[in-house]
């Protein structure tokens, strides 16, 4: 099986630096694409590997690279940000990455910008994320120092210099345009759309925002084309994927796998099942704001139409799995109480609606709750659903909830009828 992300990933998860890199082929992606391929056979060859970003949404990579002006008349600069904010609750993948082969990264973000036309581009990377913060610039002072990023790389005529901005840290940076006024030095609000960013993004001008493991996709695929990375899935949805598990499994973790790969062996052959004294009851398989899925989903595909069809999402495929030892309202307040907290506050629904949610529920485990609440609570995930608020934090927010009162309905009346939290 090939695992274009990890496998040269050393077991200590050391960084490659730039020799070691280019001994396994490093760089031979961005000498080929600079010397051979115009921007438009990049986009192009990305259009036609079926990319979807990795970090959540899942839109289409090329398409979206193909929104930004191009020609002698487009706006200028343009600028390429990768999003390595990596807030999502149970989500550590993109971590493995920026620290353990940041080469790869930069190469893709070179070959992006390259693509868009980017003279700019900026790595946005998670606060906490300290050591990745010092591997990144000593890469990248290894990739300025053999020609890869500045004036002129590799003689092509092309510039591009990539910075490390160190996020405020909050979540709502990691959304697109939160993170564009983040990074302008304005308070991490979203904004609504359209203009979409790669059209008005970044200070006013174009900008394309992609996930670190959408961009460790790219020299991969521009070296071995289109049909090879298709080639890597078990389903419609092309590639690999970073897989990863968290809660009461024997093995929490991290995999590269064919994208499609089913729940089930994920869970059992890769985090190795539940441990001792715990049965499985439901997982969120995407991070916290993706829905409960439960037992008959577990020969679902890993992907995005098929976890969509199963009333998920692929998210960003790291699975926190719920066991049945731990009261699955309690593991609800505690993911409504970080989305209350983490709500920007510029639109009502969230503001308001978050914190009364995560006090209604509060009510079940403290003996208080009543069957009318959990029609209030279905309303609310309607009125926080899609359409009603600025950026899709609200909506993620209530994902969890509205499957856990679907799939944990009678856990809910339990804590009605004994008038508390049976696991207290
Ligand atoms: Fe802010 Fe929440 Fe509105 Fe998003 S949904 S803009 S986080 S208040």
């Amino acid at each position: 099986m090939e695992r274009p992300l990890t496998a040269h990933i050393r077991p200590d998860r050391t960084p490659l630096d730039l020799a070691a890199y280019e001994v396994v082929g490093g760089y031979r992606a961005l000498r080929q694409a600079l010397k051979e391929m115009a921007p438009a056979d990049v986009i192009a060859t990305v259009k036609d590997s079926g990319l979807r970003g990795r970090g959540g949404a899942g839109f289409p990579t090329g398409l979206k690279w193909s929104f930004v002006p191009a020609g002698p008349q487009a706006p200028r600069p343009k600028y390429l940000l990768c999003n390595a904010d990596e807030m999502e609750p149970g989500t550590f993948k993109d971590r493995l990455l920026l620290e353990s082969t940041p080469h790869q990264l930069i190469e893709g973000m070179i070959l992006t910008a390259y693509a868009i036309g980017a003279e700019e581009a900026y790595i946005f990377l998670r606060w906490a994320y300290h050591e990745a913060a010092a591997t990144l610039r000593r890469s990248l002072a290894e990739a300025r120092a053999a020609g890869y990023i500045g004036r002129n790389i590799l003689g092509s005529g092309f510039d591009c210099e990539i910075d490390v901005h160190v996020s405020g840290g909050r979540y709502i940076c990691g959304e697109e345009t939160g993170l564009i006024s983040a990074l302008e030095g304005r308070r991490a609000n979203p904004r609504n759309k359209p203009p979409f960013p790669p059209v008005a993004g970044f200070l006013g001008r174009p900008a394309i925002v992609n996930n670190v493991e959408t961009l460790c996709n790219i020299p991969p695929i521009v070296e071995r084309g289109a049909a090879w990375f298709k080639g890597l899935s078990l389903t419609a949805d092309a590639g690999t994927k970073l897989y990863g598990a968290s809660g009461r499994v024997k093995r929490p973790g991290l995999w590269e796998l064919p994208l499609g790969t089913p729940i089930r062996e994920v869970l059992e052959e890769h985090a190795g099942g539940m441990r001792e004294g715990y049965r499985f009851r439901g997982l969120l398989p995407g991070g916290a704001s993706t829905d409960f899925l439960v037992e008959q989903h577990l020969d679902v595909p890993m992907d995005f139409s098929s976890l969509e069809q199963a009333g998920s999402r692929l998210g960003t495929a790291t699975m926190i799995v719920l066991d049945d030892r731990t009261c699955p309202v309690g593991a609800t307040i505690n993911l409504m109480r970080f989305f209350a907290q983490e709500s920007c506050g510029w639109c009502t629904p969230c503001r308001d609606g978050l914190p009364w949610v995560v006090r209604t529920l509060v009510a079940f485990e403290l003996g208080d709750g009543r069957e009318e609440d959990l029609r209030l609570l279905e309303h609310h995930c309607r009125l926080l659903g899609p359409g009603f608020t600025y950026c899709a934090l609200a909506p993620g927010a209530v994902e969890p909830l509205q499957s856990a009162l679907k799939y944990f309905r009678e856990d809910f009346l339990r804590h009605i009828r004994e008038r508390g939290c049976p696991w207290a």
